[in-house]
This record gives C-alpha cells, structure tokens and sequence, in this order.
C-alpha cells in the first residue's frame, strides 16, 4: 500500500529525512528541491512504513487506500515524477550537526520576526546546546505568513503553527512580541546584546500594478484582502466592497487562487476556521457570482501549482472554467490536461481562468467599474508582448484584486536592493553594497533573503544556510561577544 503526498505537503523535508528507503524526493541537497512544487514518494519503493505521516507536520502524506476521491489524482502524480528517474541513491541524505567552537560563553542570537525562516532559523541554532534566541515580533502575534497568508480552509497546511509554536516552546529561546525593530528597538542595540541578527522580515507589501486607474476605490491588493479575511492588524479595518456580480483578479499565482477561491466559496463551510469574523460576515452577504483571474501569458506558464489547481477543482460548488483560447494542448503537462477537462457548468459560484491578457487601464468614475486588458503573444523567450492591432478586451468588474507578487521592504540601518525587493546578502551574510564586505553580525533568512518564492518548508533549508553561514563566521572568530548581555 504507497503513500502518497497530497495537496497540503509544504515541502519541509521532514518526511525525507524520516523515511528509512529514501524513497521521498526531490530531497532536501537536490538542486530541484527548490523548485518543486511538492515532493513525491516513489510508490516502487515506498515500504508502506508510515514513518513519512508521522513526520509531516501538516498530514499531507496518506497511505493510498485512504486518499479521497478528490484526493486520488496525487496517486498518479506521485507515481509519474519517478516514471524516468530510477537512478536515485538508496539512503537520504544525512545533515550534519552544527560544530561550534568550545569558548566559554553562551551564544545570543536576535531573530527580527517570527514567521517559518525565522522559527526554522531559530530551531536550527538551539541544536547548539549554548545558544540562546530572541525572536522580536512586531506584531502582537507570532508566525507571519503562516497565520497571516496562508487561507483559513487551508487547515491541513495551518497546522504548521504548531511545529512552530514547538520550537517557540524551547526553553532557551524568548518570544517578544509587540516590539518593532526600528521603531521600539535599533539594529546597533540588538548588536550590543547579541553575538548577531538575523532578519527574517519577509515581503510584506506587494508589487504595485502600473496601470491607470489602479487608486480607484475599488482596486486592492491581495495581500490585503488576504491580510483582511485572515484579521491581520494592519487589514483587519479594511472593508471590501462585494455587492457587485464580478471580481477580477489581475496575476494567475497561488495567492490569485486563494483569494478566488474565498471570494466563490460556499461562506458557511468557513464557520469553523480562523477566518475573521467580519470577512465571513462580508461574504455571506456577498454579490459575487464571478471571479476572473486573469494571465498575462499562457496556461503553461500559469503560476499556480498543480496541487492547488487539484484542490481548487475539487471544491465543492466552485465552477472552475478555463477560457479554452489560452490553454494549449500538451498531453505531457499534468496542468494543461486538467485546464481542458474542466467544465461544464454545475451552477455554482465561478471561476474564470483566461489568459494571455495584460491589464491596461483600470475604468470607473467614482470606483472601479471595470477593466480594460491588451491581448498578448508569446515571444520566443515565453515573454508577453501585444498582439499588433488587436482589440482591447474589456471586462466589467467591482472588485479588482491584482496578485502579482509579494516585495520585501527596507529596514532601518541595512541596505536594501530596490530592484529585487531583498536585502543584498551571499548565503545569509548581508552584503553593504558600497564596499561589497559583508555587514558585521548581520544575517537574513527567509523571502527578504531570496525574494517571494517557494513554499513554507522551503525556508527550512534556506534557514539552515543561513545559520551555516553564522556558525562558520562565530568559529572563525568573526562574531565578537555582545556590549551587554541579552535581556529577555
Ligand atoms: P507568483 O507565484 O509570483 O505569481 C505572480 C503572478 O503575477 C504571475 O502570474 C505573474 O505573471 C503575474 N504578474 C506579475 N507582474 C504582473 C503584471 N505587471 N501584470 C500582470 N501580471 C503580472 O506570486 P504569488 O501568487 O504572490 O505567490 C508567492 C509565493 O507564495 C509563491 O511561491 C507561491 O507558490 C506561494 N504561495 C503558496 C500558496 C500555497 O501553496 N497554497 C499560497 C499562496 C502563496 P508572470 O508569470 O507572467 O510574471
């Protein structure tokens, strides 16, 4: 009886290291382990042992006679990722432990938030049995993303929050929330109690849409409308306006995915998860009977993943459609076969997938009423570009949400790459770029490292990079010991 990795796997490794046939991959020391959009066991090989479900920390791995009916495709996505790879080694990799030079003192190390780089940053330095950590939140609750990101009918994925509030109970480490770097605390006092910091802050603003008319009431963020429905403090007073028949969300991710998903499905299969009570309140009176999300390239470089696609075609009194006008046909890409056999209707709330469609003004008097897009070709590169005398589209719309990205944004103190929206830094350490040295002491981990991209688990090797990067520097005598000691 295989197992198999369902929809909710947030690619941790935790399962690879567990399994005693190494018969989970991409692991952790693959170059494609960062890129995956899940991982998968090789049913050939898996000994049905169970020890990867005992290690998933968000019970995404089920032995395949109790996979769901909506849940059974991931058997045959399972089984195809190895259909050509048979050369793998039989034993996982093994992880070295962290070696720290003997020098009498206690270790202080600061983390500047409290989402999944931090914690794992965190969880990784209190395997040196003389360090102790301080996380600084500024916010009133822990875990960032994990909380405030990821959708409240994600529940399986949502129990991460507790690995994590595992590692917050150590007894050697010191939660502080409510203090924000910068404002209540500065980078050089942190430094005079602390051997170093490590700043996993993220990317908590989004990339702006730069088109006319994107101020207009009416147009959003993601990132709010996610923040709002999840009650995070600073969207909780956001009110939307969802009286009208159709949303338009702009970028076809994951986010893109979510927010239709809440804004289609049915609200009381809601009432028992975190969502805020004001956001369910808004959808049960909610108008929508449509939600677009729109690309601007084609269906094969949508950039949802296949499991979310899996589990947003399985939801319940969701309609999920895709303009067939965008969707080539390729028998080899599990996305694309999906995209063409869905349909037809059933009655439900809407999902429109249409692509090939770049936003070009946003249109209203007042508010948003609508939304006019170019129509694209692919170059040879996969680049948009508009089809030459080609007619506008226009879709009507009272909500537009653009889902194009998430952007980090500068600290106080350290230098900030306005391109990229990431601290400049090599393998953790940040880099000042005047002089291309690496900044005393000061280390990043997380989306603020490497920008939005990945899943929650992909921070956990990021994070183990990071605090490499740190102990080599404290065993080369870079990591002078604090001014003062840590206050807790
Ligand atoms: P994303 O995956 O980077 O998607 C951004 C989308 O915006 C792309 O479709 C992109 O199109 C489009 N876009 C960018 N600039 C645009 C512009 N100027 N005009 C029109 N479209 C534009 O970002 P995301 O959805 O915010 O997700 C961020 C990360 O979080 C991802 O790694 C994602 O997998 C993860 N996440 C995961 C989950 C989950 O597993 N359930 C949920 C939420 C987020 P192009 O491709 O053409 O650039």
């Amino acid at each position: 009886m295989p197992h198999a990795v369902t929809q909710s796997c947030v690619g941790d490794g935790s399962c690879v290291y567990a399994c005693p046939v190494n018969c989970i991959q991409p692991t952790p020391d693959d170059p494609a382990f960062e890129l995956a959009e899940m991982l998968f066991i090789d049913p050939a090989a898996c000994v049905d042992c169970g020890a990867c479900v005992a290690a998933c920390p968000v019970d995404a791995i089920k032995p395949h006679l109790y996979l769901e009916e909506s849940e059974r495709a991931f058997l045959e996505i399972n089984a195809a990722h190895f259909a050509e790879r048979r050369d793998r080694p039989s034993l996982a990799p093994v992880r070295p432990r962290l070696r720290v030079r003997d020098r009498g003192e206690r270790i202080h190390v600061a983390i500047v938030g409290s989402g999944p780089a931090a914690m794992y940053a965190a969880e990784e330095i209190l395997t040196i049995p003389v360090a102790d950590v301080t996380v600084y939140e500024r916010l009133d609750r822990p875990y960032g993303l994990v909380r405030s990101g990821v959708a409240p009918d994600h529940r399986r994925t949502r129990r991460i929050a507790g690995q994590l509030e595992r590692i917050r109970n150590h007894p050697r480490l010191t939660m502080r929330l409510g203090v924000e770097v910068g404002r209540d605390i500065s980078h050089e006092a942190l430094h005079a109690s602390h051997h170093a910091v490590i700043y996993a802050v993220g990317s908590i603003t989004d990339r702006p849409l730069d088109v006319p008319g994107a101020a207009l009431p009416g147009v959003s963020s993601a990132t709010a409308f996610v923040g709002w429905y999840n009650g995070h403090p600073d969207f909780a007073g956001r009110a939307f306006d969802l009286s009208h028949r159709r949303a338009v969300v702009i970028g076809n991710g994951n986010v893109a995915l979510d927010v239709a998903r809440i804004l289609t499905v049915d609200p009381e299969s809601l009432t028992d998860t975190e969502i805020a009570p004001a956001a369910l309140a808004a959808l049960r009176a909610s108008q929508i009977e449509e939600v677009v999300v729109v690309g601007r390239r084609a269906a094969a470089q949508s950039s949802f993943t296949l499991p979310e696609l899996i589990g947003l075609a399985a939801t319940p009194g969701i309609e999920l459609v895709a303009d067939a006008a965008g969707v080539e046909a390729d028998d080899h890409d599990p996305k694309l076969a999906l995209l063409r056999e869905l349909g037809p209707a059933n009655g439900g709330r809407r999902i429109t997938l249409r692509y090939l469609l770049a936003p070009a003004e946003i249109n209203g008097a007042e508010r948003v009423e609508g939304i006019r897009f170019t129509p694209q070709q692919l170059t040879e590169d996969g680049a948009p570009q508009p089809v030459a005398g080609s007619q506008h589209v226009h879709l009507d719309a009272g909500l537009v949400l653009t889902a194009i990205g998430y952007r980090g944004t500068a600290m106080p103190d350290l230098p900030f790459d306005e391109q990229t929206g990431t601290i400049p830094n090599a393998e953790g350490r940040v880099i000042d770029p005047a002089t291309g040295e690496a900044m005393p002491r000061t280390y990043v981990v997380g989306w603020i490292k490497r920008g939005p991209t990945g899943f929650i688990g992909t921070n956990k090797r990021c994070a183990q990079d990071t605090v490499a990067a740190l102990v080599d520097d404290y065993n080369a005598g870079a990591l002078s010991p604090p001014a003062r000691l840590a206050s807790a």
